[in-house]
């Protein structure tokens, strides 16, 4: 779904603008313009017009022919000084799985600012081609910038499919992009699959993970999908020995509203959770900093990291990069300890294929224990500190 002003139509009485309460309408020269970020498609402004002159209108005509042109699997290879994020390797790999029904080819679209050869090839590997936009502008990353950009790339080499992780940078650029293209995008896949008309099936959680959603944007190109980190497993038989085509963007696009003054890395880009093979997790039951501090003792005896579901995220006591559930990581460690946390549906989804799981709960039917290959029934404050005191005593006595 699109909207748009017919110019002809307008006189640029400015009443659209008035009665939009998204602010998305401005009138200049006597012209109404619709900012399509701000839009919600609420309709106000096509019934409160009295010359008929805004009108919704459906993608679905306007582009049918236009779908055949669209060909290959595109990956936004998300960097971060130069490093690509692990994500970019799992949909890479996905990727090379739905070209072989198709197909078609794998691309990689790359954005940034002072790659390494040894990094860009690593993704030869696993891409035919590279399209690589390198410029010290982009060497920050910001929103409208990259929205851009990647919408140039986009309509340049028309991909069928485009894939980005679910990372905060791609659940926040992706969406503008989406706009820019006119076309529909699936947040948080779970799984990719062609169907027999060659369409992408996104399949997602929905209703609060209640029931599996199967997504398809027959009539829009391209088909865009975000997913989260550890979804898809990374096939380390590809070996391709893909080609890098530096692409040329229109100096107009390097602008940005943002003026970036300082960066400072987070806690977010140092440590992964996803990358760790012990993962240990803190819920609204651990209540407070000293519970949480009892947490990281733990989870650094036993050389892992510390995550915890969204209570804990939002109460500060840990980074929001390492909540775990639909609104967080998916993760797959070979231990996942979670400590006074209730076992929700929205967390659960985020660990279920945990190799092994050790709950501790003060209460018996808390539904973590329903997941749990342990079931510990105790108070963390209590049993805590008793377990860092057995570890550590262990781990002394075999020096
Ligand atoms: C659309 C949507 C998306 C969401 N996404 C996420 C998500 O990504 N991740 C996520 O985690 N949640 C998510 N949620 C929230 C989710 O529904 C739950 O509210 C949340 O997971 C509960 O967190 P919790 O288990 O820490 O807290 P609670 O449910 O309050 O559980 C606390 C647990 O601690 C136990 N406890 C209390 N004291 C102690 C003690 N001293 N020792 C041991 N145990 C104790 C209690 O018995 C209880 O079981 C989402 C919700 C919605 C609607």
């Amino acid at each position: 779904m699109s909207i748009r002003v017919i110019e002809e139509k307008c006189v640029g009485c400015g009443l659209c603008s008035r009665e939009c309460p998204q602010s998305a309408i401005t009138v200049s020269n006597k012209k109404a313009s619709i900012d399509k970020y701000k839009c919600v498609f609420c309709k106000l402004c096509v019934s409160t017009c009295r010359f008929n002159a805004i009108e919704v209108f459906s993608q679905r005509q306007e582009n049918t022919e236009a779908i055949s042109e669209h060909k290959g699997i595109a990956v936004y290879a998300e960097s971060l000084s130069g490093k690509f994020n692990p994500v970019v390797f799992e949909l890479l790999s996905k990727a090379n799985e739905l070209a072989k029904t198709t197909g078609e080819k794998v691309k990689a679209i790359v954005l940034g600012s002072g790659f390494d050869e040894k990094d860009l090839s690593l993704l030869k590997k696993y891409a035919d081609t590279i399209y690589l936009v390198d410029n010290p502008f982009l060497k920050y990353y910001r929103d409208d910038v990259y929205s851009a950009i990647m919408a140039y790339i986009l309509k340049t080499y028309k991909p069928s499919v485009v894939l980005s992780g679910s990372t905060i940078r791609g659940r926040s650029f992706m969406p503008r992009v989406a706009i820019e293209l006119e076309t529909g995008l699936t947040a948080d896949c779970i799984s990719l699959e062609i169907n027999e008309k060659g369409n992408l099936v996104q399949t997602r959680p929905a209703f609060g993970g209640d029931l599996m959603a199967s997504i398809l944007c027959e009539h829009t190109r391209p088909q865009m999908a975000t997913v989260r980190q550890g979804v898809f497993p990374v096939d380390d038989s590809i070996n391709k020995n893909g080609v890098i085509e530096k692409v040329d963007v229109p100096s107009e696009l390097f602008k940005s509203e943002m003026e970036v003054l300082e960066f400072h890395p987070c806690f977010c880009s140092d440590v992964n959770i996803a990358d760790y093979d012990i993962v240990v997790a803190g819920g609204r039951g651990l209540k407070n900093e000293k519970g949480f501090a009892l947490l990281k003792q733990l989870a650094e005896l036993l050389g892992g990291c510390v995550a915890g579901s969204r209570p804990a995220c939002d109460g500060g006591f840990i980074p929001h990069s390492a909540q775990i559930g639909q609104t967080g990581m998916t993760i797959k460690p070979k231990l996942y300890f979670a400590v006074g946390i209730s076992g929700a549906v929205q967390h659960i989804s985020g660990v279920e294929e945990a190799e092994l799981i050790i709950a501790v709960n003060t209460d018996p039917n808390a539904p973590i224990f329903d997941i749990a290959d342990y079931a510990i029934i105790a108070d963390a404050f209590e049993f805590l500190p008793a377990l860092i005191e057995k570890i550590k005593d262990k781990k002394f006595a075999k020096k």
